[in-house]
């Protein structure tokens, strides 16, 4: 499982592997593992060596400028799961908006989100606990819907005196980067719409998210994709048959293993590759 392929500044989450990095990693699976698109990963029977799968969850442009060329590279398919209503947006991911107004701003006052009730302050002078007051912040935007979230992350920003606008290290891709991905190495998957936390939403909301962004991912790549990511690998039994009323074939967690044989196609587990060399990439496979 990767997210995205770029050198960036902070990344608070282990969501980043550089692309020097992500060349060595995959030159080092290739050698010992057969990898193979995750939609065959359960119908191919192993040769000599066991079969892998390559992931990109989000939908980072990166992953078709920066790993697409590395794939190609070592004939290894892959599958990158977009936030299909994020495809195209001038803004960043919210968790990465977060991270550069708290951990790259270099802003040292106070934040005030004033989300519903009283207002929560949230203060960056502490520089030695700014890694906590991120989580915090985080934690609270968490909770809301990604529209309202949106416009305090753009009130935020203002404070901070950030400009929201996408960098180019962390921008989503747009329609055309998907359609380009036709015909190459990159399958695409569904990650919802908004990207929210299955299990807190009414099955009515949790089934548009999936259904329609497997109709997004259809128009944008010109097929319907077969395989769904559950948003920070949050399921329950609900999302699961979202995921399975919606027409997917198979759906990964973060849950971290082999995908065994036998293995529940809606819940595949998968393995974070993080930012490593090639040689710890291969003691950390499990
Ligand atoms: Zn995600």
């Amino acid at each position: 499982m990767y997210h995205q392929i770029a050198d960036i500044p902070s990344d608070p989450w282990d969501l980043a592997v550089s692309p020097e990095r992500f060349a060595q990693q995959i030159e080092a699976l290739a050698r010992v593992r057969r990898v193979v698109p995750l939609d065959k990963l359960q119908q191919t029977a192993p040769g000599e060596r066991p079969l892998a799968a390559i992931t990109f969850d989000d939908g980072y442009k990166n992953v078709a400028t920066a790993a697409g060329p590395v794939l190609e590279r070592f004939d290894c398919p892959a599958t990158v799961f977009i936030t299909t209503g994020l495809i195209g947006s001038p803004r960043e991911f919210w968790w990465d908006e977060v991270s550069h107004i708290v951990l790259e701003s270099g802003y040292t006052g106070v934040l005030e989100v004033a989300a519903g009730g009283s207002p929560i302050h949230f203060d960056l002078s502490d520089r030695s606990a700014l890694r906590k007051t991120h989580d915090a912040l985080w934690a609270q935007l968490g909770k809301l819907e990604s529209s309202e979230r949106s416009d305090i992350l753009l009130d935020l920003a203002g404070q901070a005196g950030v400009d929201l606008s996408s960098r180019q290290s962390h921008a989503i891709m747009d329609a055309n980067d998907v359609a380009k991905l036709k015909n190459g190495v990159i399958n695409v998957g569904a990650h919802t719409v908004t990207h929210p936390t299955m299990p807190s939403l009414d099955f009515e909301t949790m089934q548009h998210e999936v259904s329609q962004s497997r109709k997004d991912c259809q128009e944008l790549a010109g097929y319907a994709p077969t395989t769904f990511a559950y948003p920070f690998g949050h399921y329950d039994d609900r999302s699961v048959e979202a995921v399975r009323r919606s027409g997917f074939q198979y759906a990964v967690t973060c849950d971290r293993d082999l995908v065994r044989p036998h293995a529940e196609s809606l819940r595949l587990p998968r393995a974070a590759a993080l930012n490593w060399d090639g040689d710890t990439l291969m003691r950390r496979l499990p």
